[in-house]
């Protein structure tokens, strides 16, 4: 865990019980660092979450090495998952707290795939 100021990590979390295989998700990658799967309300088409597998409740949880992996990971995945649903580009966003829009404390980042003139749903 980086050495500043990270929010407390539950490993009960909802991720965190994916990662252990107590609640089922739709898999899309998985290395020793990250796991990928579909969001289970997905925004837009395609709409998928990338999580790292150190215990890390936001981005002021992980160390930079770890960041930097699950930053490849996003680099890699996003183009292939805009490409497989027909994108014109691609939103990346991620959450840090509760009032930011936070709701499962383990680091996280989305994929939003998003076609011209289609909206988002919130
Ligand atoms: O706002 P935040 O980035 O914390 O959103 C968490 C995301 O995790 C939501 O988009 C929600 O749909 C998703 N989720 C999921 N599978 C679960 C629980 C939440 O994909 N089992």
């Amino acid at each position: 865990m980086a050495e500043n100021d990270a929010a407390a990590y539950d490993p009960e979390n909802i991720f965190a019980k994916i990662l252990k295989g107590e609640i089922p998700c739709h898999k899309l990658y998985e290395d020793d660092d990250t796991l990928a799967f579909l969001d289970i309300m997905p925004r837009t088409e395609g709409h998928a979450l990338v999580i790292t597998k150190e215990p890390a409740a936001d981005l002021f949880g992980i160390t930079p090495e770890g960041l930097g992996k699950l930053m490849a990971v996003v680099q890699t995945l996003a183009p292939k998952i805009k490409q497989a649903v027909g994108a014109d580009g691609v939103l990346i966003q991620q959450f840090n707290g509760a009032a930011a829009g936070q709701t499962v404390f383990h680091l996280h980042v989305h994929i939003i795939p998003r076609k011209d003139g289609f909206p988002m749903r919130p």
